[in-house]
């Protein structure tokens, strides 16, 4: 039920159901958040009735009363959307304390400093949640009383420096809203709750939805619930775990605790925590005791949750547990946030030991998480210079120019300038930093930090914790040892070492694992689609192939002559003023584009290559300095006025509608000529020496009519036939066209009668369904998107309902005059994995796309064969019900 009861509370209920020591609590659901922001910030009627019985139950569960004077219930406040949302909504702990209940809490746990503290920190923290006090109005106030007690840290205070510090900082709220501190626990229950609410709107949390695809109206739950104390003495810890190493994937239990501290001390990381088990303490080298020989029975117990949560998850979990005098309690269990390399590993493990099927090991991987596999790491063979290190937080190597500051980061990323951010520790705040940055570096805080935490999730390398590193943010530099690194100069980082180093660092591609293999020949069992690549380059069919593409699915071939002198004969061929010229510039062309044809047939060794006719939109090749003028001038041997006239007669007002596409080849089929020429040549020189004959196959794009590809497919079918004479050798090839525009789709049953397949170019497809220029919607369509016209940039994700259906039409059509025709898309969407579901449901044959982006497209292929197969994991109910609120815990 976690769309009703958040992720947080679906848990709680789902742990305490399975006999796990919640202690117990009640969730208000997501649903009272919508409906309280739908009706101007006002609760449903019957909330407050059902809320009042939710707490009797509580209360009476625990046998302690709200607001009692001798034994009061206190209860933590907290937030609890569908998707976690670390940090980024409030909380309220230690709440239903006033100057009645602290009293009966410093008798009952015998700890009167205990119980100062705990009031003390509540009324700091409902102040600055629920007041909107700023903190640093309380922080001065504790500074003060360390001075005068000639102390450094906060636990040494004595419980009368903790009272009066109360009274201090009512008198603070006094000040600044003329009215008193909430004594009343159930006004401070509703202001709490209210509170979490609104922060559903707060900056840090629409900055955080947005960046993770989370709508607005999801809501947030809130969870109140009974609070337990860590530190309430020494037989009391606090602690957090994951099921598994978060970093690895290997099946080991990993975590840190606390004794005697509150949940946030460890997050915050001000104390260094102690591990779980004898085996981390000893290969981390630390002094300090594990919970296995501090709290040997306790861990056991902890243990058996751990199997029991796994068994019942089936998923890595990520879990607090709180130890309060001797007795464990769990306050909350997640999915766990992992590296890519442990998401693999974890989903092949798990499969091995038989918890869950391959299917769901394949369908338990988010397909994105494939490209953070893909990252650089540092090249062995590179010099580094390690100035200092910390944790090796999320992997991966990065290199870029300093930034002491979040908006730094995104000032100069949108600069094109490569930064690391570099904090003491970073909050909620420092999101779009993150997001900016290509690296993240702290000098405070551990594996489960906030920085830690986050730049895993995003897939940026990380190195927490850096201590040796003194940060300066007035005068924007770090120092360490004799090092000064001021803002702007470059530092490398590698995450999956903790190694920080001056300058940057070369770096080698990713060195893939063996579950990496394992999940894509998984994948490859049960996926329907092909696979193949983009690739126009000799490099790029190597990388595609090495990565498994099954042919190439577009060869741009005006990308073969962006470079050196071949833009130079590029360019001659298109401003040619007559059919000599540009036959001059067309042989040599020839060429160069025979040799690439052929180094791709045998790269891709008897898997198809469907090489496309050029498209270049003018606009991308006319010269335009006079310096690139004189260059072609020259090597046509024209006068460099006659190659400016005709650069300016060139222009066109609209180039992506412009004369490209097959319109190039209509008005001088002598270029079609020579492709066709090129694709064969090269075809019969691959056949005549290679064991694997080459699968050749030859697309024309942007077609609108019929009468285009008749005349088109003759000069390729003419061609074809004179080079076989030519060669006395023959060959097989196909031809077949893009559909790019509506009318292709539209005429899709009548083109099929020429073409031998169909390839759906859904760049230009969307571009020309939309009315959406390529070029010039990136102006607006963040608008578009901000204002939820559209959920996704349809340049990125398939648009299902306008492209797609075109899409299905011309399948439909085209099949009907050609039932076994092959069929893929070839467009930026062919890498995207919800445009690939879209993809198989309409039932092509494949998907092409860029060759970084082919073991991802292979998962998502798989995952949509499944997905379609019904396959599907069970998924939790999104049916909603009646009540508002909802009781867990051991009843
Ligand atoms: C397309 O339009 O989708 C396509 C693949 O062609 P290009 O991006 O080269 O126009
Ligand atoms: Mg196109």
């Amino acid at each position: 039920m976690k769309n009703l009861l958040g992720g947080k509370g679906a848990n709680l209920a789902e742990m305490a159901s399975i006999g796990l020591p919640v202690p117990p609590g009640f969730t208000l659901t997501t649903e009272v958040c919508t409906h309280f922001y739908q009706n101007d910030c006002q609760y449903p009627k019957e909330l407050e009735q059902q809320v009042e019985k939710a707490l009797n139950l509580v209360e009476s569960r625990t046998g302690r009363k709200f607001g009692d004077s001798t034994n009061p219930l206190l209860v933590s406040v907290r937030s609890g959307a569908r998707a976690s949302m670390p940090g980024m909504m409030d909380t309220v702990l230690n709440l239903g304390l006033n100057d009645t209940t602290v009293e009966a809490l410093a008798k009952k746990s015998g700890d009167r400093r205990f119980a100062f503290d705990s009031y003390r920190r509540f009324v700091q923290m409902y102040s600055d949640v629920v007041l909107g006090i700023e903190i640093n109005h309380f922080e001065k106030h504790l500074e003060r009383a360390k001075e005068k007690r000639g102390v450094k840290q906060d636990c040494e205070l004595l419980p009368e420096d903790l009272e009066k510090l109360v009274k201090s900082y009512k008198a603070v709220v006094q000040l600044e809203l003329g009215e008193e501190f909430p004594e009343d626990p159930k006004a401070q229950l509703w202001g709490a709750v209210g509170a979490v609410f609104n922060s559903w709107m707060n900056q840090r949390a629409k900055t955080h939805r947005s960046l993770h695809d989370i709508p607005e109206w999801w809501g947030t739950a809130v969870n109140v619930q009974a609070m337990v104390f860590g530190n309430m003495g020494n037989d009391c810890a606090t602690g957090v775990a994951f099921t598994r190493d978060p970093s690895t994937g290997k099946n080991e239990f990993y975590g840190e605790f606390l004794v005697n501290a509150q949940g946030e001390d460890v997050v915050a990381g001000i104390r260094t925590p102690q591990e779980l088990t004898i085996r981390a303490r000893q290969s981390h080298g630390s002094d300090l005791p594990s919970l296995e020989e501090v709290m040997p029975n306790i861990f056991r117990e902890l243990l058996s949750v751990r199997s029991q949560l796994e068994t019942h998850y089936k998923d890595m979990q990520d879990i607090e547990f709180t130890i309060q005098q001797g007795k464990l309690y769990m306050l909350q269990t997640r999915n766990g946030k992992r590296t890519a390399p442990a998401a693999l590993q974890i989903a092949v493990d798990m499969a091995n030991e038989g918890l869950i099927t391959k299917s769901q090991a394949l369908l338990s991987l988010k397909p994105d998480l494939i490209d953070q596999l893909l990252h650089p790491t540092l090249d062995p063979k590179a010099k580094k210079e390690i100035i200092a290190k910390g944790l090796p937080a999320s992997p991966g190597a990065a290199g870029g120019k300093v930034v002491f500051s979040a908006d730094e980061a995104v000032r100069r990323c949108k600069d094109g300038e490569k930064v690391i951010l570099v904090r003491i520790e970073t909050s909620p705040d420092d999101i779009h930093g993150l997001h900016a940055a290509e690296g993240v570096l702290t000098t405070r805080g551990g594996m489960t930090s906030h920085a830690a935490v986050v730049a895993r999730g995003m897939g940026r390398p990380c190195v927490a914790g850096a201590g040796s590193i003194t940060v300066d943010y007035a005068a924007a530099k770090l120092t360490v040892g004799s090092v000064t690194v001021t803002e702007g100069q470059i530092l490398t980082i590698d995450g999956s070492k903790g190694e920080v180093m001056v300058g940057e660092v070369p770096t080698v591609p990713p060195q893939l694992s063996g579950s990496f293999g394992t999940i894509m020949q998984w994948a490859d069992e049960v996926r329907d689609m092909k696979v193949r690549a983009n690739a126009e380059t000799p490099a790029d069919a190597r990388q595609a192939k090495e990565f498994g593409a099954e042919g190439i699915g577009l060869v741009r071939t005006e990308h073969m002559f962006f470079e050196g002198q071949r833009i130079v004969a590029m360019r001659q061929m298109i401003l040619a003023t007559d059919e000599a010229d540009r036959r001059q510039a067309l042989d040599k062309l020839l060429v160069m584009q025979r040799e690439d044809i052929t180094e791709l047939f045998r790269i891709m060794d008897g898997n198809p290559v469907t090489v496309r006719l050029l498209d270049p939109p003018l606009h991308e090749f006319i010269p335009h300095t006079e310096a690139e003028m004189a260059l072609v001038a020259k090597a046509a041997g024209v006068p460099l006025d006659r190659v400016r006239r005709r650069a300016a007669e060139l222009q066109e007002a609209n180039p992506m509608l412009g004369h490209r596409g097959c319109r190039l080849a209509i008005t001088y089929p002598e270029i079609c000529e020579m492709q066709a020429r090129a694709i064969f040549e090269a075809a019969a020189e691959v056949g005549r020496s290679s064991k694997k004959l080459p699968v050749a196959e030859v697309m024309v794009p942007l077609v609108a009519t019929v009468e285009e590809l008749k005349l088109l497919k003759g000069v390729i079918e003419k061609t074809a036939d004179a080079v076989k004479k030519e060669q006395g050798i023959t060959f097989t090839y196909k031809i077949g066209t893009m559909i790019e525009l509506p009318r292709a789709a539209l005429q899709a049953g009548r083109l099929a009668e020429m073409a031998e397949f169909f390839s759906f170019g859904t760049n230009d497809l969307t571009q020309t369904t939309y009315g959406l220029s390529r070029d010039d919607a990136g102006s607006f369509l963040p608008e578009y998107k901000a204002k939820g016209i559209v959920e996704h940039d349809p340049f990125v994700s398939l648009d299902p309902e306008g492209v797609g259906e075109l899409i299905t039409m011309a399948v439909q059509r085209g099949r009907s005059t050609r039932p076994e025709m092959k069929m893929g898309i070839c467009g930026e969407h062919g890498g995207d994995p919800a445009s690939i579901e879209v993809c198989e449901k309409i039932g092509l044959d494949y998907v092409s796309c860029s060759p970084f982006r082919v073991p991802v497209a292979r998962l998502a292929a798989a995952q949509s064969a499944l997905k379609t197969k019904g396959e599907q994991t069970k998924q939790s109910s999104t049916k909603a019900t009646k009540p508002r609120v909802q009781n867990f815990g051991p009843w």
